[in-house]
């Protein structure tokens, strides 16, 4: 399904022009207009899908290994140390374009932390309930 209100299916199908640096039949690669560094690229199916939980398995299976391409390219042509695929699924996880996409983002070794936390702890028993609870949905 391509949605024509979408920007994402608008770009990924050529309707919209970006700067594309790979394409198959599957996905479009296009830099990122607001980019962490250099060079960051967007991973964009063609087809529409608001998030990785409603990726079809062809899509997702095809989606980490083109991360992986797209990302020693960065290393061989930008000369990064590293990279970093990030994919963020709903607004409170950081998500503000509803069509599933993931970033490729190349690294360099003075670079501050991309994703960061502070490690917090359960209390007594809290991580067994966790468990349990994440366990019993996905039976
Ligand atoms: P999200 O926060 O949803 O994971 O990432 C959306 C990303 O898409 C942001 O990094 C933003 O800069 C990028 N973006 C949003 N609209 C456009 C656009 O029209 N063109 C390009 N090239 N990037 C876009
Ligand atoms: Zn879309």
């Amino acid at each position: 399904m391509r949605d024509a209100n979408c920007i994402f299916c608008r770009i990924a199908n050529g309707a919209i022009p970006s700067a594309t640096i790979y394409e198959d039949e599957t996905f479009r690669v296009i830099l990122d207009m607001g980019p962490a560094n250099p060079g960051h690229a967007l991973i964009l199916p063609k087809e529409h899908f608001a998030d990785v939980t409603a990726l079809d398995e062809m899509v997702a299976a095809k989606a980490l290994p083109l991360g992986a391409k797209i990302g020693a390219a960065m290393k061989e042509a930008l000369g990064c140390d590293g990279f970093n695929l990030v994919q963020n699924n709903g607004e409170a996880a950081g998500q503000t374009v509803f069509h599933f996409h993931m970033h490729v983002i190349p690294r360099y070794a003075a670079d501050p932390a991309m994703v960061s936390w502070t490690p917090g702890s359960y209390a007594e028993g809290e991580m067994d309930a966790v468990a349990e609870k994440l366990r019993a949905a996905l039976q």
